[in-house]
């Protein structure tokens, strides 16, 4: 029987289970991740305001394969340590070697705090996120470090409050610099929140009180919160097959260049925004065509990087916030609907 790997548990491997299976039912899949549950990452900054929903950001694989596709699957719960491309062999951490026909790398990314990503157990990301909480209620001044979307997001959350001195410091010219046509109206949005953002200066060092600021300056906080990361789970592959940051190389049907069998899906590969848009919109139709090409023969599709592009809404707040979809820019309200009220948390289990 083929036997396909795939490396990971969160949004990219259990839609790559799901998709494999549907393809070519008698397929044996072995997903390869180190949680038996998947973390709802996306409302992360909501829990840590709100530390009652943490628990419902925490779901069984088996809830979201469902009862058939996770019997279906085998699930060996540990990391992936090597592969040996040519031998087609993965070994895990406590040393099983297992042998595939096919590869799917769905090993994402990891964020400085395991706070916002699943770095490895989805225990470790709840316990993360409750000592924030818990730590937050007792504090009066509140850094931020790091200003792409999750600090933007987390500022947005505590600065609701009314009742922290919330600063966010951003290592850039501004937060969110590299979505342009969004960065001004966020930090106009934050500055209304009252939270001071520290542009032009990048953190030299940071602990769980003070951050250390390349003008020489250290700050000083009740609670220090780092929201910056984005590493890919990359160590267990081969150089050869990652880029210069260790994003796995892919071409326009998601397969690794050099090994047809092996494919890269998500975060983990060097294409897209790393959002699940680019999971959803952008990669899910090429990778369905590229593993019924190589089980069934079909056609291949190519990638569309251009598929829903400038798409993206961030809550600054359970009020609204900003947002774009396909480069139009959304007003409050609709951000506030589509996102800000309930951040998913109701759905959650739909979303992988
Ligand atoms: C706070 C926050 C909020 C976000 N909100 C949104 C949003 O609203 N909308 C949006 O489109 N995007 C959002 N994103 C981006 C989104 O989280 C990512 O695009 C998504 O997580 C990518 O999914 P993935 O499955 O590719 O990788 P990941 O979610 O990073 O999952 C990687 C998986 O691989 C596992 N793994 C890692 N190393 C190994 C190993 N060695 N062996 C086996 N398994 C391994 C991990 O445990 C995990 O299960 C947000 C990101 C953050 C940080």
């Amino acid at each position: 029987m083929t036997k396909v790997i795939i490396i990971g548990g969160s949004y990219a491997a259990t839609k790559a289970a799901k998709l494999t299976l549907e393809i070519d039912p008698i397929v044996e899949v072995t997903m390869v991740t180190p949680s038996s549950s998947v973390f709802f990452n996306v409302a992360s900054p909501r829990a840590l305001i709100e530390s009652n929903i943490v628990d419902q950001l925490i779901i069984p694989l088996k809830k979201v394969l469902g009862s058939t596709l996770y019997e279906r699957c085998t699930i060996v719960n540990d990391f992936a340590d090597s592969v040996d491309l040519a031998a087609k062999t993965v070994t895990t951490k406590s040393g099983e070697v297992l042998v595939f026909d096919y590869l799917i790398v769905a090993s994402g990314s990891q964020s400085k705090s395991p706070a916002f990503k699943m770095n490895g157990d989805c225990e470790t990301s709840k316990t993360t996120l409750l000592s924030y909480a818990s730590r937050l209620s007792s504090s009066g001044t509140v850094g931020i470090v790091g200003g792409g979307v999750t600090g933007v997001e987390v500022a947005g959350e505590i600065g609701s409050l009314g009742t922290k001195k919330v600063t966010l410091i951003s290592g850039g010219v501004s937060p969110m610099s590299a979505i342009s046509k969004l960065s001004e109206k966020a930090a106009k949005k934050l500055k209304d929140l009252n939270v001071e953002i520290i542009n032009d200066l990048k953190v030299q060092n940071f602990d769980e009180n003070l951050v250390n600021l390349s003008n020489g300056t250290t700050l000083q906080f009740d609670l220090v919160i780092p929201t910056f990361g984005n590493k890919p789970n990359s160590h267990f592959l081969p150089a050869s097959v990652l880029d210069d940051k260790g994003f796995v190389v892919v071409d326009s049907h998601l397969m690794v260049k050099g090994y047809g069998n092996v494919l890269a899906f998500g975060d983990i590969a060097d294409i897209g925004d790393n959002t699940l848009i680019e999971i959803d919109k952008r990669q899910v139709p090429v990778l369905k065509a590229t593993l019924g090409h190589l089980f069934k023969g079909t056609n291949l599709v190519e990638y569309n990087e251009n598929k829903m592009k400038d798409t993206i809404i961030i809550p600054i707040s359970r009020d609204g916030g900003v947002g774009m979809i396909s480069g139009w820019s959304v007003p409050n309200f609709i951000v506030r609907m589509l996102k800000s009220k309930t951040f998913f948390v109701d759905r959650a289990a739909s979303i992988f």
